[in-house]
């Protein structure tokens, strides 16, 4: 297909985008427990849901495990940014593991959250993904209180002991728009239900959507760099898709980029989740350039600067970088 002279080739590059604080945090704390510790440093699932970051922080020394039965006596483990559940802190505490706790403090405050409703006997509709390890680690707080409501249909047959002590948490990294069209639609079974004290989803992922909404409605194709089992990254394909792009795809790494993707294409936007390295992102537009989008605009629509400290474990660095 031809483009009109009247449309020239371009980028559209959505801001934010890439590394949010948690993330960050995560990867420099595994960096750090190599350099402190020696490798190996043991950890218990990928530590941020991104293949290139796993594999890097691999060539370092680092080993990741499903579990930590899998991990030595007396060995270091860290805990991914995704969060743990008390059982899994206790298996650890068992084996005599020295654990570091990179959860991102975003999810442990919705650990709080469920501890606290869960204390005053509410049940806990938890909006999130089955099987996701942030949902496994929440549900783990309060096993007993907490039901996983996966979806906006799923609001409507969900069954609750008591309407009248009914609250709503959420997964961290789930879509704004169809978060809150599954609350409506709670509200509408059980109009007592209590909201979260503060939004559950992230400032991270509740910024990449906006951004990457504000991109799509002018992209012919939208492009997310992230990884298949990144929640934000495929996100991000959802909402671009719903907001005017006529195609978005995801991709790890740049060479995924398929030319026939730029068949009638003036407008590429391009984003990518909040695990993913920056250098992963330059790699696509390198590409771009190549084929022709060489003019590349920034679209920002919120300042981020947000930056957690280290785990209590790796704190009072001696080289002072945190
Ligand atoms: Fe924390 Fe949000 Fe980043 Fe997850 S996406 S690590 S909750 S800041």
């Amino acid at each position: 297909q031809d483009i009109p002279a009247d449309r020239p080739k371009r980028v559209l590059l959505a801001s934010p985008r890439g590394y949010c604080a948690g993330v960050d945090r995560a990867v420099i704390a595994v960096e750090k427990a190599l350099e402190r510790y020696g490798a190996p440093v043991y950890v218990r699932k990928q530590i941020v849901h991104n293949i290139h970051v796993v594999t890097e922080l691999e060539r370092l020394g680092a080993i990741f495990v499903d579990e930590v039965d899998q991990v030595p006596a007396g060995a270091h483990v860290v805990f991914s940014a995704h969060g743990v559940s008390p059982m899994v802190v206790a298996a650890a505490s068992d084996r005599g593991l020295q654990a570091i706790d990179a959860t991102c403090p975003l999810v442990t405050k919705v650990h709080r959250e469920a501890v606290r409703f869960a204390r005053d006997d509410y049940e806990i509709l938890l909006i999130g993904h089955e099987g996701h390890e942030e949902v496994e680690g929440t549900a783990g707080e309060a096993p007993d209180h907490v039901t996983i409501v996966n979806s906006p249909e799923h609001a409507d047959v969900v069954e609750v002991r008591d309407p009248s002590k009914v609250v709503w948490l959420s997964q961290t990294t789930l879509s704004v728009d169809e978060t809150m069209e599954t609350v409506r639609r709670l509200r509408e079974r059980f109009p007592q239900l209590q909201d979260p004290p503060s939004d559950d989803i992230c400032y991270a992922t509740q910024n990449r959507q906006v951004a990457i909404k504000k991109v799509a409605k002018d992209a012919d194709l939208v492009i997310v760099v992230g990884s298949a089992n990144s929640s934000n990254s495929v996100r991000l394909v959802e909402v671009a898709l719903e907001y005017g792009a006529k195609a978005a795809y995801r991709v790890d790494y740049a060479d995924e980029v398929e030319q026939s993707w730029f068949d009638g294409v003036a407008t590429v936007g391009v984003t990518s989740g909040a695990s993913v390295p920056e250098v992963l992102v330059q790699q696509v537009l390198e590409d771009l350039a190549l084929a022709g989008f060489r003019e590349v605009e920034e679209v920002r629509t919120a300042e981020e600067d947000l930056l957690f400290s280290l785990p209590k474990e790796l704190r009072h660095d001696p080289e002072g970088r945190r």
